[in-house]
């Protein structure tokens, strides 16, 4: 059997980052290339830019694909869904959907001119208004909200009890959230209500928070197949948390972020039974697109 040679700590010390430098490299000239073979090239609706769009299939790992029991089809749209980078500002396909139903529900500039980015919609008067909540980052689309007086950001962190951080980023936890009633027109979440213990608690202050009128623009991972929707996991009363299946962990945070409730096919009667019209854009979810995006406008 061979014997591997014993590599010096201050050796290893220089080439572990090198090495993973050069990994991370390789994967970057990799995803490039493979939007050139594959003409994926679009004027990004979000940055606007004309740039490359990186698909990832990496990004769906084999455990997830496991437990989901994901064909290769699907496993692909999921993994387009979450990729498909805009090279420029890295926006996902799931954030530049949620884009194009921002300049969809919301029209701005005449019709020889209407706005074609995010990047030109948030410039307008109109949008200037609107009061807007961001629930956790947006990949690409907050740096264009950024632009904007009235959004209010948030990204959770486990450890607060809400509101404006020491870092004045606020950490929002949806079940409990700081804002004052009818607040905003328009709340904005990309893949966290699933990651929220309580939803119902989390869909009451969604409906508190907006107008009547207001919109609340999200995606959500929908479980190919399931019907009805189900706890994965729950929270029990000394805050530990206990597994109804097997647990599933988004990446993210330092140790991920549990995945409390898998959608099914019911999703939109949840959102109506908590006080909103919904429609889904882009849908039903099918085996070449899992990237809805639902909008639920509070009546
Ligand atoms: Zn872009």
């Amino acid at each position: 059997m061979a014997r591997s040679i014993p590599i010096p700590p201050s050796l290893k010390r220089l080439l572990v980052p090198c090495w993973n430098q050069a990994h991370r490299v390789g994967w970057i000239a990799y995803d490039y290339l493979n939007a050139v073979v594959h003409g994926r090239f679009e004027r990004c609706i979000v940055c606007g830019r004309f740039r490359p769009m990186l698909y990832r299939r990496r990004v769906v790992r084999p455990r997830l694909e496991e437990l989901w029991c994901l064909s290769p089809r699907l496993a692909e749209a999921l993994a387009r869904k979450e990729s498909c980078d805009c090279a420029h500002c890295g926006a996902k396909l799931r954030g530049r959907r949620m884009a194009e139903i921002l300049l969809r529900l919301y029209p701005v500039g005449s019709p020889p001119a209407p706005a074609r980015s995010l990047a030109e919609w948030v410039e307008n008067v109109e949008i200037q208004a609107l009061r807007i909540a961001e629930i956790n980052l947006i990949d690409g689309v907050q740096d264009q909200l950024r632009k904007l007086a009235r959004v209010a950001f948030s990204d959770y962190a486990s450890d607060s009890t809400g509101g404006l951080g020491e870092t004045e980023i606020r950490s929002e936890d949806l079940t409990r959230l700081s804002y004052a009633d009818a607040t905003f027109d328009l709340v904005l979440t990309s893949e966290t209500l699933e990651h929220v213990p309580d939803l119902g608690a989390a869909l009451r202050e969604l409906r508190r928070v907006l107008v009547t009128g207001g919109r609340h623009i999200f995606t959500v991972p929908v479980l190919p197949g399931a019907l009805r929707t189900f706890a994965r996991s729950v929270i029990r009363p000394d805050g530990s948390i206990e597994d109804r299946a097997t647990r599933v962990c988004h990446p993210g945070g330092d140790v991920g972020y549990p995945v409390f409730t898998e959608f099914g096919a019911d999703l939109p009667e949840l959102i109506k039974r908590a006080g909103f019209e919904i429609e889904v854009f882009f849908g039903p979810p099918s085996e070449n697109d899992l990237a809805q995006v639902y909008v639920a406008r509070a009546v």
